[in-house]
């Protein structure tokens, strides 16, 4: 289950060379090429899946035990102060690599990362409402 146009899938047969971390029969993590901050590494399944609407729950579940892994390995011996895991899930979603992955973004305190947006105000019955929708 590998997609011979993938970037991901041509890392995963050493087709584009990467710094791994780890290649295990599910999962296989390497250092992002263009890292957030140091230590900034991605955890993908060796099956090709798009995205997550379309992942295995059993890949899933193997990759996010994976980013686990990872924050683990990045708190213990980078020593980072805190942890954001980020899947982004569409080209609407910020995705720009079409193989599932999972980012493992190591903060330091006084990093210069910063949200891309702040929470909107909503009243109690528009958020009733979404509910709603949501549980169809
Ligand atoms: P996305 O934008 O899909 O959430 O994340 C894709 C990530 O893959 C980006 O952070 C990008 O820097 C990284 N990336 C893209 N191409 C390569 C590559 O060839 N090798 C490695 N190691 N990372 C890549
Ligand atoms: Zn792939």
């Amino acid at each position: 289950m590998s997609d011979p146009n993938c970037i991901f899938c041509k890392v995963i047969a050493h087709e584009i060379p990467a710094h791994f971390l780890w290649e295990e029969d599910e999962t296989v993590a390497f250092m992002d090429i263009n890292p957030w901050t140091r230590g900034h590494a991605l955890v993908i399944p060796r099956n090709h899946s798009t995205d997550l609407l379309e992942i295995s729950e059993q890949d899933l579940a193997a990759t996010a035990a994976g980013a686990q892994r990872l924050a683990r390995m990045q708190k213990e011996r980078l020593g980072c102060d805190g942890v954001n895991l980020l899947n982004s899930c569409g080209a609407a979603g910020w995705q720009t690599v079409f193989h599932f992955h999972i980012h493992s973004i190591p903060r330091y305190e006084g990093d210069p990362l910063q949200l891309p947006t702040r929470p909107q105000q909503v009243d109690q019955d528009e958020l009733a409402k979404i509910a709603a929708e949501l549980r169809g």
